[in-house]
């Protein structure tokens, strides 16, 4: 019999929407130089026009405050990058204020801008990943130039209070970002409701392309481009314009904003019914992060006595792929940074599991996963000398 093929990784990225593949094919042929004035360059550039507007109908902002940019690692370093440059200026307003759980493109650039002597702070998050409000307040002052907060992890599925958050850094004159990479597709991410000032997303999370991303830049609010050259993007973001990817990515916002009800109502019906059936069948068992503010696809569970890697390499022997949420992709088998910023045991974070879900699967699928998980997890722990 032919082993069922099970991806449940949906949060690290998505495969594209037949709609979006079929989009990009005909966009190929759209060669021309979206800024030629010819009638070729004017092809592309219509074609490029019509997606921002799909992007900016998506997360209720104007066209014209879309900048396409290589994907979110690009957009988040271009929003601390605008904030830098104003430091080095002398702005007064001379800190950043992150959070602990962020996406590497942020706690990286964190630690790198540190070491030059930037002065940035990351709040911490309760146990659940959220960031507390009363907390936030304790580092918002004056001198805060940005507030740079995720709309919804990656490894955890938390949902951060934006709107919240966004009046609290506007009433000390600070800017607001949101990487909100995670969320799209999966709740409401509006930036006008909102207020933010910066948002960035990516293409490959939302069934779009890879490599294509986008950084929303409110009107009027403090901008430098990271990439210099020619005058693309209102001279925000320089390079030959990607049209295809471009094109991909709007079809993906177009799909989102239409499925946007029936997908997140679907994706959490996939999320309990696993959560409820491994807590049915596997004993001690512990669910991580906020049940009550969480992206409706994504399942995180910690297993005492069973590591992380074992679960996921036996499942992938299977057919079924999930991850660990820790660092192996880097090599080491470090835990989760986010789960030991919420204060998950260490024991714990080794243990842990990350189920994301997407548009294409099915309710067998977690039927099928729920048979192959629980012998895995008593071998793992019949093995573990912990
Ligand atoms: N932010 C978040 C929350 C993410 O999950 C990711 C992708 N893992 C990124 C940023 C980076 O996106 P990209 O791959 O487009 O650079």
């Amino acid at each position: 019999m032919e082993q069922k093929i099970i991806y449940l990784d949906n949060n690290a990225t998505t495969p594209m929407a037949q709609e979006v593949v079929d989009a990009i094919s005909e966009a190929n042929m759209l060669f021309g130089n979206a800024s030629s004035m010819h009638g070729f360059g004017r092809e592309a550039a219509f074609a490029i026009e019509q997606s921002r507007e799909k992007i900016a109908a998506l997360i209720e902002c104007n066209p014209d405050e879309v900048v396409f940019t290589s994907g979110a690692s690009e957009a988040n370093n271009t929003v601390f990058n605008i904030f830098r440059d104003a430091i080095d200026l002398g702005s007064k307003k001379n800190r950043i204020v992150t959070t602990v759980i962020e996406h590497p493109s942020i706690t990286e650039t964190v630690k790198f801008l540190r070491k030059r002597g930037y002065r940035i702070d990351e709040v911490p998050v309760d146990k659940t990943g959220r960031v507390e409000l009363e907390t936030l307040a304790t580092y918002l002052d004056e001198d805060v130039a940005l507030v740079s907060v995720m709309t919804g992890n990656n490894e955890i599925g938390t949902i951060q209070p934006i709107e919240e958050i966004t009046k609290m850094a506007h009433a000390v004159g600070a800017f607001m970002h949101t990487d909100a990479t995670q969320a799209i597709g999966k709740i409401p991410v509006l930036m006008k409701t909102w207020g933010v000032d910066y948002m960035s997303l990516s293409g490959h999370k939302f069934y779009g392309p890879k490599g294509i991303g986008v950084l929303a830049v409110k009107k009027k609010v403090p901008f430098e481009a990271f990439f210099h050259g020619g005058h693309q993007e209102g001279g925000k973001r320089a390079g030959t314009y990607n049209t295809p990817a471009i094109v991909g990515i709007g079809v993906a916002a177009e799909l989102a904003l239409q499925d946007l009800e029936t997908e997140r109502a679907r994706l959490w019906h996939l999320r309990e019914m696993l959560r409820k059936g491994i807590e049915e069948r596997i004993p001690n068992v512990v669910v991580n992060g906020n049940q009550e503010h969480c992206l409706p696809g994504t399942l995180d569970i910690s297993f005492p006595s069973a590591e992380g890697e074992s679960i996921l390499l036996y499942l992938d022997m299977e057919g079924i792929m999930v991850s660990t949420g820790s660092a192996c992709a880097s090599g080491s088998l470090e835990p989760s940074y986010v789960l030991l910023a919420a204060g998950v045991d260490i024991e714990l974070a080794h243990g842990s599991i990350r189920f994301s879900f997407g548009r294409y699967n099915t309710e067998d699928e977690v039927l099928h996963v729920l048979e192959k998980l629980p012998p895995i997890i008593k071998r793992l722990r019949g093995m573990s000398t912990r």
